[in-house]
């Protein structure tokens, strides 16, 4: 298990990756591979019937890392999805917001970016959290050999992603030659984890952190509100003190109500 530095701690037309200082977590790593984000997603059209659009676009960033998108005409969540090869295993970072294969062909996708030559590599398929756009595809992916598929609910996170001290500690997924940390950021959703790739020094942080609203489903319990927004508070200020930032100030909006609060935290 990878420890970060503890910090005095006890939708969307860009993707949620968030370049990263990566000194803080992996100081062997200064060398990072890197990738072009020099692309223009697909805008969908006005109208998708007269002029239908491929249902997933793929952008490759480099050699081994590949963003895909599924298309505004076949969701208005239009949600991002990252695969990161390795030299013995694959990793795929969620399934997006439509199940039907026929619509959206994502594993069939996936599986032709997997490198070709002798036997496919196997393939990981975890999620930044549990909500319906970031898992709708996993029964495309269930059935495949070599594949599999980790639940969303808290003890198979915990489980499979290796964190032992859940929201403490960090997990890590080898990948072979490219290890990505797994840092608990619970707040939009219970189980949300993100994503550290020491080898390129992408962050993948869900609907956890985004250039837009950060929303928290608040419950009406005041004491379950209270432990909602410290969990999201305490996930933010990980991320800022990881990303070497001395303190924060952040809009979270929850819902219900429709109040705007403002968390603010200070690392040591
Ligand atoms: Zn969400």
């Amino acid at each position: 298990m990878t420890k970060l530095r503890t910090c005095n701690r006890r939708r969307k037309l860009w993707p949620s990756v968030l370049l990263t200082v990566c000194s803080v977590v992996s100081p062997v790593h200064s060398q990072l591979v890197s990738g072009t984000m020099d692309v223009h997603w697909n805008q969908g059209s006005e109208d998708c019937v007269k002029n239908p659009q491929p249902p997933i676009q793929v952008h490759q960033y480099n050699a081994q890392t590949f963003i895909l998108r599924e298309s505004l005409c076949a969701t208005y969540e239009a949600p991002f999805i990252y695969l990161l090869i390795g030299k013995t295993k694959a990793l795929l970072i969620d399934t997006g917001a439509v199940a039907d294969a026929k619509t959206m062909p994502l594993a069939q996708t996936v599986i032709s970016l997997l490198p070709k030559g002798g036997s496919r590599l196997p393939l990981m398929v975890v999620h930044t959290h549990g909500h319906l756009d970031h898992r709708s595809g996993d029964d495309q992916f269930r059935a495949l050999p070599d594949v599999e598929v980790v639940p969303t609910d808290l003890e198979s996170v915990k489980n499979r992603l290796g964190i032992a001290d859940w929201p403490n500690g960090t997990g890590l997924v080898d990948l072979g030659d490219r290890v990505i940390d797994v840092i608990p950021t619970p707040g939009h959703y219970s189980s949300h984890v993100a994503y550290y790739d020491r080898q390129s020094g992408l962050f993948f942080s869900g609907d956890f952190f985004l250039p837009g609203r950060l929303l928290l489903k608040i419950p009406t319990r005041t004491w379950r509100a209270r432990s909602v927004l410290l969990s999201s508070s305490s996930s933010i200020q990980s991320l800022m003190c990881l990303a070497g930032i001395s303190s924060w100030t952040s809009p979270v909006r929850p819902s219900p109500p429709a109040d705007i609060i403002r968390m603010s935290g200070r690392c040591n």
